[in-house]
């Protein structure tokens, strides 16, 4: 992130968790429009809690959270009209086809568009055409990521956070999952990823954090034409976990 750009996902010296016990404690962490950040940690580091932070359901006991300027404790809602939010494994309606879906999953996010622009975003989205009109139902989880994907496009949110983006992908849909995040990030979007796959955030990412206890202890920035020095990657990674 440059120092003249305002970060979109805005986390400052933030202590925050659930029934009175700190999760987070002293996270700060900022993401720019058309950046990448994966977030990475052990179990239980608090990565799902800083998704659920900036979603405004968990509130900051210390420090300032803000969403394009919003704090999602004042305002989740204003908060929410700015994100799109694809946890690990995406909610569809079932017996609905994967254009429905997308045209209901609008209407409910009260931006109502025509069918070609439904159509538009699940093709963007990279689901083949002979797909869009077939129940979701039978859908492997790479396509109904493509179709939280459609979601995002149409929306035109400014910020997409992601839960476990890759966690049980084949290395196919994971290759084609990073490339559809490139999409949006060349469209300005600022990405927020949690995630165990060390080696998939190294592809896509433009900086990686480490967690450790509700705090960053690691920030490594891509440069170059390697992005990333994946050993070191992995040792700061295994330091995480441990605690080192
Ligand atoms: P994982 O990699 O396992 O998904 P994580 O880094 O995403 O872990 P969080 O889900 O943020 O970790 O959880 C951090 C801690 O907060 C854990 O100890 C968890 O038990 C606790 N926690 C999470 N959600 C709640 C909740 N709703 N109420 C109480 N405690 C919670």
């Amino acid at each position: 992130m440059s120092s003249t750009t305002t970060p979109l996902l805005d986390v400052a010296d933030v202590a925050a968790g659930y029934n009175g016990l700190d999760i987070l404690n002293g996270l700060t962490l900022q993401v720019a429009p058309g950046e990448i950040y994966a977030l990475l940690g052990a179990n239980g580091a608090g990565k799902t809690t800083t998704l659920n932070l900036l979603l405004g359901f968990v509130r900051a006991r210390r420090g300032r959270v803000r969403v394009g300027g919003v704090d999602p404790a004042q305002d989740a809602a204003a908060v929410r009209r700015q994100v799109a939010y694809i946890p690990e494994n995406v909610a569809l309606y079932e017996h609905l086809t994967a254009r429905e879906n997308l045209d209901y999953l609008l209407f409910l996010a009260g931006q109502p568009q025509d069918a070609a622009a439904v159509g538009a975003a699940l093709s963007g989205a990279g689901l083949d055409a002979a797909a869009h009109d077939r129940r979701v139902a039978g859908f492997s989880k790479g396509m109904r990521q493509k179709v939280a994907i459609a979601l995002a496009l149409a929306r035109h949110v400014p910020a997409l956070l992601l839960d476990e983006p890759t966690s049980g992908l084949d290395p196919q849909a994971a290759a084609e999952f990073s490339r559809l995040l490139g999409l949006l990030r060349a469209r300005s979007v600022a990405i927020l990823m949690v995630t165990h796959d060390l080696l998939g955030a190294a592809e896509v990412a433009d900086r990686i954090g480490f967690l450790l206890a509700g705090r960053l202890v690691e920030e490594v920035r891509a440069s170059g034409s390697d992005r990333f020095d994946v050993r070191a990657l992995q040792r700061h990674y295994a330091a995480a976990e441990v605690g080192a």
